[in-house]
């Protein structure tokens, strides 16, 4: 196991990265930005590095300043929490062309999922079901493409192989109207992503967002941790994640759990990752990998009793996983809420001093989160500032725990969204469960519409 561990990130993850390391003896070194001196974590750490100023660009992105970092320190591995560069496969390279061990898969597994066209044939090739769509990338041929839209059937969605973060997409429902967009969006993925190629696939009108969590370890095992639905989203950000999915039967669970542990197999695949899915008439649809720890780890390690971030940490130091698929058993009903730093309605980012905070407790819930009374959000970066998740023995009494949570809850000096999430947990639709991707965002166009007519 390794000895000292350094963590290039920020924020909760920053700090739940500490908290397994510790649990597993490992020293910690956080590398951290001027903006983020007084953090709490970078007093707890064993060692703290600052490699640069607030802007992201010159310091979590600095990827020389990093590994200075490590090697002044003499840390032996380096986690990359989520965001920053934690799929970013020069940086995972540069990790170990440095003597260093990157927690995570190997550089070139992400450079593979990094770009969605190959991810997808390589997900085909492995028998995981995947949106109807292009074969690889689309040609510059407007009849080709015109031949492709007509076979898959409008609408269609066009999409930068090298894309992320909800960018680089543009949906066509006219036959009209694609030629342009297939040239707009190809101009737009050069500028952004700095790769022109662009793909289709079938939109699909009313899908739900449910993902698979799997793990593996270099000696070919892998497993995966149950599903979590993430279909409560504004513009592509997930806001309440939970799992199990509500009314995804569980063999149809097991069977497309098992093609992606079968595909981490085939590529060798290494750490913690997600299959992400759309979900529509009970089929499963892949999109992307996700080839890092996410935001939504916790409500699988509540459901499984699993740490995933340890789990990481274990076979990035060349552990064997340490149990079976049929060792794994889900036990309850877990949600999670972010909580961001902005206006519940708006949406506008909200930084700033927290003069109180209260963070909940009780039976079943677990806070994620780096703040405390007297911290001041900096505004520099994401807005989320904790992350509250509930168990329960059922998805009834997870979602009980989780109002009577947020009802304890109090941030004051800043504004959050708790207000949007007790709304959306009385919700009659969300509580029968499984309302779509789109379903968030009709409801505030409604609400909107209620406040304009008032
Ligand atoms: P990114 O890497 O930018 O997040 P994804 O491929 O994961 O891109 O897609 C992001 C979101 O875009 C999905 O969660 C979904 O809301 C929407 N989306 C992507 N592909 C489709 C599709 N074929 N049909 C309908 N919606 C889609």
């Amino acid at each position: 196991m390794f000895g000292k561990i350094l963590i290039a990130n920020r924020g909760e993850i920053a700090l739940r990265i500490q908290r397994a390391c510790r649990e597993l003896g490992i020293k910690t070194v956080v590398a951290h930005s001027e903006a983020d001196r007084d953090a709490k974590y970078v007093k707890l750490a064993d060692e703290s590095v600052c490699i640069g100023p607030a802007a992201s660009s010159q310091s979590y992105l600095n990827i020389p300043a990093i590994i200075s970092a490590a090697e002044v320190t003499d840390a032996e591995a380096i986690h990359p929490g989520y965001g920053f560069l934690s799929e970013n496969a020069d940086f995972a390279e540069r990790v170990e062309s440095s003597g260093f061990v990157f927690i995570g898969p190997r550089p070139e597994t992400i450079r593979l999922m990094g770009d969605k066209v190959f991810a997808k044939a390589a997900m085909r090739a492995a028998g995981v079901p995947c949106v109807p769509g292009s074969e690889g990338a689309l040609p510059d041929d407007p009849k080709e493409i015109l031949k492709t839209a007509k076979a898959i059937g409008y609408p269609v969605i066009i999409k930068a192989a090298g894309g992320g973060g909800g960018r680089g997409m543009r949906v066509v429902h006219t036959e009209a109207a694609l030629v342009n967009a297939v040239t707009m969006t190809r101009a737009e993925a050069l500028n952004f992503f700095g790769n022109p190629n662009v793909y289709m696939e079938k939109y699909l009108e009313n899908p739900r967002h449910i993902e698979i969590q799997v793990l593996a370890d270099s000696h070919r095992n892998a497993v995966y941790l149950g599903e979590r639905d993430c279909s409560m989203q504004r513009r592509h950000q997930k806001i309440i994640e939970e799992s199990p999915a509500p009314g995804v039967l569980s063999r149809h669970v097991t069977r497309i759990g098992e093609r992606c542990a079968d595909a981490c197999r085939r590529i060798n695949y290494r750490g913690a990752g997600t299959f992400e899915f759309l979900y529509e008439n009970r089929q499963f649809y892949f999109i992307e990998m996700n080839t890092r720890i996410q935001v939504e780890h916790p409500v699988t390690e509540l459901i499984t009793g699993i740490d995933i971030v340890q789990e990481q940490i274990r076979v990035a130091a060349g552990e064997k996983l340490r149990f079976r698929q049929r060792e794994i058993d889900v036990r309850g009903h877990a949600i999670e809420c972010r909580i961001n730093a902005e206006d519940p309605y708006t949406f506008v980012p909200f930084p700033g001093r927290i003069t109180l905070y209260h963070p909940p407790g009780g039976p079943g819930i677990r806070v994620d989160s780096h703040i405390y009374q007297g911290y001041t959000v900096p505004p520099h970066y994401d807005s989320m500032v904790a992350k509250v998740i509930a168990h329960g023995d059922t998805r009834q009494q997870a979602i009980q725990r989780m109002r009577i949570a947020l009802s304890e809850m109090s941030i004051e000096g800043i504004k959050t969204n708790i207000a949007l999430h007790q709304e959306l947990l009385h919700d009659a639709n969300f509580v029968d469960g499984g309302t779509s991707i789109h379903y968030l965002e009709k409801k505030l166009a409604a609400l909107d519409e209620v406040k304009k007519n008032d």
